[in-house]
């Protein structure tokens, strides 16, 4: 006699769907969750108004080594899905940008309608529970909590990534893969700020919180958001965007004015401002402190910074054009998991199968949610790749 036919180890947002979706479909489930609450990246998400979705979902928009791999659960369950639900329980929320949609209130709106759902639906949920063994029995799973040994017919591995590793234990759900013989991939922060050399961080450190739209590209994407400076370097979200596909070593360029042709432009203002200094012109585009410390850091002229536009050659002003339309920088690192929003990698998704994200060999098995090699772009994507996986494992333990 089975304690449970599913057991899900994880109460984050893919954890706590799959349930709710399991337990609708008469299944009885244990939600067991190490921490004293369940949903607390939901709650700490979207700076407390969790983006939970964004309506223009694509497959386009995750990250794997197979890129394949999502479309079938993203089309099983869909943002719309999501949003009808948000809608049932009465909760207001709004588009903010790019169709990415957040709480009006708080995120904790949509973590009491997930626990209403799983009340409704008699999930058991066990707080301040950690899952620290999983064996397979013949039939079925022997899973041990808090020293007592449960069993179910099936096992949701929910786990999440690594990020924010002071909301441990991080990477049970990679050490149970590993033990199963399903390949892991590398792991690494992602949608994380960019940490950049001590010299940018002594001659940036007083325009730390300047903030100014870009496109920020490398060899793989472009993204065209805000970019921030920071303290220690580089955030906001182009720059998070842009961090999920970057490798240490490696450039990128930002376009300063994404809107213009810098060079043409900055012979155009010579012959308007011609007594003005290149500050001063770029000051139009640029807060005063960022247009100045553009030219004396950034720019690095071999010429006197304070030279006006009628002394600056046609040449001079092109390369200095080009040089802000693609500025280039290399950072030193990034912040890491103290501070990133997920974990690219993870899971290999070779071993699932797309369409119910069960283990190809292990009948019963199932991984869900950012512990899979599937990680989003920045604007909800994580959230809705967390329901779509959630969804179909519910579907099919
Ligand atoms: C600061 C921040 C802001 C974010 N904002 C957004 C946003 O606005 N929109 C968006 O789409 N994404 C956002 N994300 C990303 C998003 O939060 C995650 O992608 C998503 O929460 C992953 O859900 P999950 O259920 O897979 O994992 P998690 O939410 O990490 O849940 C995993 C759960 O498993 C539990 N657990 C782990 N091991 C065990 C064990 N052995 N026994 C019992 N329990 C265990 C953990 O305690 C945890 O509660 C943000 C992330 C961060 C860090």
């Amino acid at each position: 006699m089975k304690n449970y036919d599913v057991i899900i180890i994880g109460a984050g947002a893919a954890g706590l769907m799959c349930a709710i979706t399991a337990a609708k479909r008469n299944k009885s489930v244990l939600l067991v969750e190490h921490a004293r609450k369940v949903g607390r990246k939901i709650l700490m998400s979207g700076g407390g108004r969790c983006n939970f979705t964004n309506m223009y979902t694509e497959p386009e928009n995750f990250l794997s080594a197979n890129p394949h791999f999502c479309k079938s659960a993203l089309s099983q369950y869909t943002q719309w899905d999501f949003i009808d639900l948000v809608n049932q329980h009465g909760v207001a929320y709004h588009e903010k940008t790019l169709g990415q949609l957040f709480c009006d209130n708080s995120s904790k709106d949509i973590v009491q309608l997930l626990l209403k759902e799983c009340h409704q639906h008699n999930v058991i949920i066990e707080l301040e529970s950690k899952v620290t063994a999983l064996e397979a029995m013949p039939s079925g799973f022997s899973v041990s909590v808090n020293q007592r040994s449960l069993s179910a017919g099936a096992v949701v591995v929910a786990t999440g990534g690594l990020s924010i590793p002071s909301m441990g234990p991080h990477g049970f759900g990679y050490q149970i893969a590993e033990q199963f013989g399903l390949p892991v991939l590398p792991t690494s922060a992602a949608l994380v700020p960019f940490v950049m050399n001590s010299r940018w961080q002594k001659q940036s450190a007083e325009l730390s919180g300047n903030s100014f739209d870009a496109i920020a590209s490398n060899h793989a994407q472009s993204f065209k958001e805000a970019v921030l400076l920071t303290h220690k370097g580089l955030s906001g979200p182009a720059i998070l965007q842009i961090s999920s596909y970057w490798q240490p070593g490696e450039s990128i360029t930002l376009n300063l004015a994404p809107e213009m042709d810098l060079a043409s432009w900055l012979k155009q203002q010579k012959q308007q401002m011609a007594k003005s200094q290149l500050k001063t012109v770029l000051s139009q585009l640029f807060s005063k402190r960022l247009a100045a410390h553009m030219v004396t850091s950034w720019l690095k002229l071999n010429t006197d910074d304070n030279k006006v536009m009628a002394e600056l050659g046609d040449k001079e002003l092109e390369a200095i054009g080009n040089t802000l339309n693609n500025f280039t920088v290399y950072p030193e690192a990034t912040e890491g998991y103290k501070t990133a929003e997920v974990t690219l990698g993870g899971i290999d998704t070779h071993s699932l199968s797309s369409k119910t994200m069960m283990c190809n060999d292990i009948p019963g098995l199932f991984f869900i949610g950012e512990a899979v090699d599937v990680t989003g772009h920045l604007g909800g994507y994580n959230f809705q790749w967390a329901w779509s996986s959630g969804w179909v494992a519910g579907q099919n333990v």
